[in-house]
């Protein structure tokens, strides 16, 4: 309507999550105006390192810039546990709660056979080695209560028999079908403190 490159710039805009054609409208034409173009070069500037330089850490699969990541050599970490969620946004929703000091394996995903998603795709090998090389006591499951998640921590759990590792799933107080980037930190803290001990 404008001109391609603006309609471009809307189209992606509207792409994101969250962001409806006003939105990207308004954002697009903030950008453009003379006091919003620096603020849209810095933003240009800032995606463009972040997705760069950002990769996934080699042990936890986390988001980072350096390997390992930040929790990972993090000396004040309890090291005997490790916490299994589905997404970074879930790992920062455990962090805020300040519910959990242990480490993490974040999954990226869930098993989704349908979709060609199998253990390999969310690392499961990569966990199994850390089990194996690392002197682990407790595994925790936070993945999601939705059908999937609990069909990836039913499979992971599956996979612990051959180790002697103590294997939990946060349950209490976590809705159904509840995804834990949403909840509040109260909720996620009790769901930790009450765990319960899976069957593997
Ligand atoms: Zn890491």
């Amino acid at each position: 309507l404008t001109s391609p490159l603006i309609d471009q710039l809307i189209e992606s805009l509207c792409a994101l999550p969250g962001i409806g054609p006003k939105s990207a409208q308004r954002i697009t034409f903030d950008l453009l105006a003379k006091k919003g173009q620096p603020k849209g070069l810095k933003l240009a500037e800032i995606l463009t390192k972040t997705i760069t330089r950002i990769t996934n850490c080699t042990l936890c699969q986390n988001y980072t810039e350096s390997l390992p990541c930040w929790l990972c050599q993090n000396s004040k970490r309890n090291t005997s546990m490790i916490c299994v969620v589905e997404t970074p946004a879930d790992l920062l929703a455990i962090e805020q709660s300040n519910a959990y000091s242990g480490l993490y394996f974040v999954l990226n995903g869930h098993l989704s056979p349908l979709d060609g998603i199998g253990p390999q795709e969310i690392g499961i090998p990569i966990l199994l080695n850390r089990l194996k090389t690392e002197t682990i006591h407790e595994l925790i499951l936070a993945t999601n209560l939705t059908m999937e998640g609990k069909a990836t921590a039913g499979y992971i759990a599956n996979q612990l028999t051959p180790f002697n590792i103590k294997c939990t799933r946060i349950a209490h107080g976590v809705p159904m079908g509840g995804e834990l980037e949403y909840l509040d930190s109260g909720t996620l803290t009790h769901a930790f403190h009450s765990r319960i001990t899976v069957e593997k």
